[in-house]
């Protein structure tokens, strides 16, 4: 075992496998958008796939909805936003995608060790606070698709991405390194020794600001402390990941 593995992860085992990070089908070139298109993000082969696990998920595929399929828009209603048909509004399929959510989020775990996940901006399953709401009408505004909202909820403590956030080589390698540390934590299931594992990362990372130790605000503080180092400093923790 490397010198790195021994020394940079409170479970070293978990450096043996790449971390899981769950994305939008799409993004990963599988044609399952409504008109059979997809949105394929060629550098994540070249930058994410050496050191990371993708796994493709589309919840509209998922709940049945098949390709073609008609497209879908997000509107307020009474009791919050809905996602239906554009063409057709009383055709709603809200309940299905936050099922659908719900069954995919309850998998997560030691078998389902999930660290991240990166969705496609503006959809209206998938999109994360950049989906138009009433879109075309006065009363537009920005929310979140109906899959990622309620994954968001489940899931506070998960890291969450759209492509957009990863379009530079920085932001990928600070992903990375993000989901090395979450995997970590994770690890550690029921045991989580918030001490151990804010002291074993502030030596890795400098100072981290925590008020309690639990997993969440660690994350939270790993995230800002990579923000504050700028992207040299990043870079040179990344190498460290890299060589493992
Ligand atoms: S944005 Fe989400 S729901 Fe739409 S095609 Fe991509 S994975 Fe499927």
């Amino acid at each position: 075992m490397s010198y790195w593995r021994r020394h940079l992860f409170l479970h070293p085992e978990t450096a043996e496998q790449q971390p899981l990070v769950a994305s939008s089908a799409c993004l990963l070139g599988e044609p399952v958008r409504h008109d059979g298109g997809h949105k394929q993000q060629d550098h994540f082969e070249q930058l994410l796939l050496p050191h990371l696990q993708l796994q493709a998920i589309c919840p509209e595929v998922s709940i049945g909805l098949g390709v073609p399929r008609p497209t879908l828009k997000v509107i307020d209603a009474d009791f919050g936003p809905r996602v239906v048909q554009v063409l057709d509004p009383n055709e709603d399929v809200t309940d299905a995608l936050l099922d659908y959510a719900d069954s995919t989020m309850r998998k997560i775990g030691r078998f389902w060790p999930l660290t991240a996940y990166i969705f496609k901006a503006r959809s209206p399953s998938c999109g994360v606070d950049t989906t138009p709401v009433n879109p075309d009408t006065p009363l537009q505004h920005h929310g979140s698709g109906a899959f990622a909202g309620r994954v968001r909820r489940s899931a506070p403590w998960l890291p969450l991405y759209e492509e957009e956030d990863l379009q530079t080589e920085s932001a990928c390698a600070e992903l990375i390194l993000l989901c090395f540390i979450c995997r970590d934590i994770l690890w550690q299931g029921g045991n989580w020794d918030g001490g151990r594992g804010l002291a074993h990362y502030s030596r890795l990372l400098g100072e981290l600001s925590v008020p309690s130790p639990d997993r969440m605000p660690l994350w939270e503080a790993v995230r800002a402390r990579l923000s504050a180092l700028g992207k040299d400093g990043r870079g040179e923790l990344v190498e460290q990941y890299r060589v493992l």
